[in-house]
């Protein structure tokens, strides 16, 4: 059993640019014991009852799909704009390296339903934060928030707690 969350995601140097080190969360999906601590951990540190698991594209996916089954909740999509089909309400953010802007499904949640937000990882927040913004518009109580990999010296996970999020991470 492969408990060492850490030791299952390698750094990429200059990926997808020169200076940036790239934490490749692939090499854990990879391990089936390594993937399913992960999620149970993650599972574990739910607090109180979900309606939705809102998974950030395209990581943020796997985790919250595989996170909504045990909690008997459903997958809300957050996708970078123009990608979703139906209308859709947007929110823009700075990422750690560019700008982007996510998108939501207008009717993806009911007023108040209760969402737990889901990335593989947190650095500056931007795109967590936008997420957060788009949900609340929606109708939204989002209390929690949970990553894979926290990167603690770029202040995310701070940020978000600002916003009133409790933050959670299985990797510092
Ligand atoms: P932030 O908006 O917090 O600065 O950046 C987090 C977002 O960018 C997440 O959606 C995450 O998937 C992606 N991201 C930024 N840097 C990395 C990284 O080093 N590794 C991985 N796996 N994702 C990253």
């Amino acid at each position: 059993m492969n408990d060492d969350l850490a030791s299952l995601i390698r750094t990429i140097p200059d990926f997808p640019k020169p200076g940036i080190q790239f934490r490749d969360i692939t090499t854990l999906l990879l391990d089936p014991d390594g993937l399913a601590t992960a999620v149970r951990r993650m599972v574990d540190a739910t607090r109180g009852p979900v309606d939705l698991v809102a998974g950030i594209e395209a990581r943020g996916f796997l985790f919250a799909a595989a996170l909504a089954v045990p909690l008997r909740a459903g997958v809300l999509l957050i996708r970078k704009d123009g990608k979703l089909p139906g209308a859709t309400i947007a929110e823009e953010y700075a990422l750690e390296y560019g700008e982007d802007r996510i998108a939501m499904h207008a009717d993806a949640c009911a007023p108040g339903a209760r969402v737990l937000l889901i990335d593989d990882l947190i650095a500056t927040g931007g795109t967590a934060r936008a997420a957060v913004r788009l949900l609340r518009r929606a109708g939204a109580e989002v209390g929690q928030a949970q990553f894979l990999v926290d990167l603690p010296d770029l202040g995310g996970a701070d940020a978000l707690r600002s916003d009133g999020i409790q933050v959670d991470a299985l990797v510092s």
